[in-house]
């Protein structure tokens, strides 16, 4: 598939980054350091650096734009946003939460969210976001793993999921509800956290919390397993800001949408911290996906960057090309997508139907910020995740005999590696110290992904080290195989999984979703099983087909070929508290 060279387009400002070589031999980590305000003597404070820096000049300007599930909006400008902070961090403060002390929030995405998220970092206490639609097991395992000490979710979720567990919860010592009705009763043992905010002081001064401090706590995807506690420092907003200009292409009165929920590490480091502290106005939606609907809000709320997730865009390549043509989307300057391999077909639709080429790029709730992209001025290869962020250290791995790992020869598929020492890299999994020290081996972080290195030093995502199947002694990364299937006009998802065959080890089973108008049967299982075979060989290509009505993912969008696997293979489904509700 050729590359696809991007034209300027007249009336958009430069790129950021325009030579990706003098780019990386130019970059340090000092240099970038040195860009953030700082707090007098060495300290950092990630709410300082998004929101307070911005007051003597910005003061005025919407830091939040809120599109309530009531069709309403409500702005907080970032004055508004630091007195609010303040106000909570002192609420923290007067309630004795200590610093380190950690705060969950469990909330729709509304503007208290975002207020207890940066409150709780300017108190110098952790912030952990929980997914609003978890269901009480879920909420238990992340409160109890996470030693939560305060809670701020809102009446109804409090009800429906907390109440519950308040016995089995010893730590967690307050409970701040946010009212959603004026007026509404409250129950025992919670506080209004309004009348709290009012009593409290506007003018609370930033914890001095130093760079090695810890800031957020991240549960991870849970996409193979149990999902984990990473831990984050106040050092992270040093990439956040940096990863914002270089990878997202930031320009000042740029406003920009994540549609990812702070629920999951995309939402708080881009969905809320990296625009800020580049004094961007940040779109906030709390409705759920509903494609017409996006298209016209990226239209009117005047969007120049979107980061979005492969899951969605490929719902939206199930309502057509001809949709987006309805709206004028020449203000968008730029669009990304993180969190699963977007397939060839998803970058050749965006150019065509959109048209903007979508940018993928690469990092984990381990790595806190972005670590391998697409950037604006460089070509993009359909399929492959870009190239290393100026000051990341890639590589392509294998273990050696002498238990040693070493890089492969370019083009050799092998484990995707990090050179450790990136500011927003996680500083242990909680309460696991024996898991995040096997992370670690001869220099390097291993990420646990497969991937490869063309001549170009474009980096290429195989699979996940557990989901790559190995057929007949091949290695068979499953994003080859559901991108070719994708490129098919009947189907809208597809995950391939190996599963075991007493002759070829395992053999390569591909499920499938298909695009509204296509009606399932044995000729187009044929069809779409002749198709795979004459783009990727007999090797390579699905023994066995199923087509299903869809695939089970977690609420992140992503696809769980573990528990397709489980379901195949009749073995126990692991832990589902990530799954999405079919
Ligand atoms: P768990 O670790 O609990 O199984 P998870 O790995 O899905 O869950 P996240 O940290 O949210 O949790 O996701 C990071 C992973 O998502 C990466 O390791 C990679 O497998 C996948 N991923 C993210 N971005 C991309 C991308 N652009 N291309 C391919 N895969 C991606
Ligand atoms: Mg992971």
């Amino acid at each position: 598939m050729e590359a696809i060279e991007k034209r300027h387009e007249p009336g958009h400002p430069s790129p950021n980054l325009r030579d990706y070589d003098d780019a990386c031999a130019r970059f340090s980590w000092a240099a970038a350091r040195a860009l953030m305000a700082q707090l007098p003597g060495g300290g950092l404070n990630i709410c300082f650096e998004a929101v307070d820096r911005h007051v003597p000049l910005l003061g005025e300007h919407v830091a939040l734009r809120c599109l309530t599930r009531q069709g309403t909006r409500r702005e907080l400008t970032y004055r508004e946003l630091a007195a609010q902070t303040s106000r909570f961090a002192d609420v923290l403060a007067r309630l004795g939460v200590a610093k380190g002390a950690r705060v969950f929030g469990l909330m729709g995405r509304i503007p208290e969210l975002y207020v207890a998220a940066l409150g709780t970092l300017k108190r110098g206490a952790v912030f952990c976001p929980l997914f609003s639609a978890f269901g009480p097991e879920p909420l238990f395992s992340r409160l109890s793993i996470g030693d939560g000490a305060v809670l701020v979710t809102t009446p109804s979720l409090y009800r429906k999921k907390v109440a519950g567990l308040r016995e089995r919860l010893p730590a967690l010592q307050h409970v701040l509800l946010v009212r959603e009705t004026p007026g509404e009763e409250l129950p025992p043992g919670t506080l209004e956290l309004e009348a709290l905010l009012r009593a409290a002081s506007p003018d609370r001064p930033v914890e001095p919390t130093r760079p090695e401090d810890p800031a957020l706590l991240h549960f991870t995807s849970g996409t193979t397993g149990k999902p984990k506690g990473a831990l984050h420092c106040h050092r992270a907003v040093v990439q956040h800001h940096v990863t914002g200009a270089l990878a997202l292409d930031f320009h000042p009165a740029d406003v920009f949408w994540c549609t990812a929920d702070p629920g999951w590490v995309t939402g708080t480091s881009y969905g809320i911290i990296s625009p800020l502290t580049h004094g961007l106005t940040v779109l906030v939606d709390e409705n759920e996906f509903d494609g017409e609907r996006w298209y016209r809000q990226l239209e009117e709320e005047r969007v120049t960057v979107w980061y979005t997730a492969p899951t969605a865009v490929r719902m939206l390549m199930r309502l057509g090309d001809e949709l987006p043509r309805r709206f004028d989307l020449s203000r968008l300057r730029f669009i990304a997508s993180v969190g699963e391999p977007l397939n060839p077909e998803a970058v050749q639709w965006s150019v065509r139907a959109l048209p903007h080429a979508i940018h993928d790029n690469w990092w984990q709730t381990e790595t806190g910020g972005i670590m391998i992209a697409n950037f604006r001025a460089m070509p993009i290869k359909p399929g492959s995740m870009g190239k290393p962020l100026p000051g990341i250290r890639a590589g392509v791995v294998e273990k050696q005999a002498n238990g040693e790992y070493a890089q492969v020869p370019t083009g050799a598929v092998g484990e995707l590696a990090l050179r450790p020492g990136w500011p927003a890299m996680f500083a242990t999994y909680l309460h696991e110290e024996e898991r995040y020290r096997r992370c670690f081996a001869s220099d390097w972080y291993l990420t646990g992904d497969l991937a490869r290195v063309d001549a170009d030093g474009y980096f290429w995502f195989v699979g996940r080290g557990d989901d790559v199947i190995k057929s007949s002694g091949h290695l068979i990364g499953p994003f080859e195989v559901e991108s070719v299937l994708l490129e098919h006009p009947a189907v809208a998802e597809a995950g391939v999984i190996g599963k075991p065959d007493p002759v070829a080890g395992e053999l390569v089973k591909a499920f499938v979703s298909l695009k509204p108008g296509f009606a399932e049967g044995e000729a187009l299982r044929a069809e779409l099983l002749a198709h795979a075979r004459k783009r990727l060989g007999a090797v390579v290509a699905p023994k066995e087909l199923a087509i299903v009505a869809s695939l089970p993912r977690t609420r992140s969008g992503k696809i769980m070929r573990r528990l397709l696997k489980a379901r195949e293979l009749g073995l126990p489904e692991g832990d589902l508290s990530t799954l999405e509700a079919p």
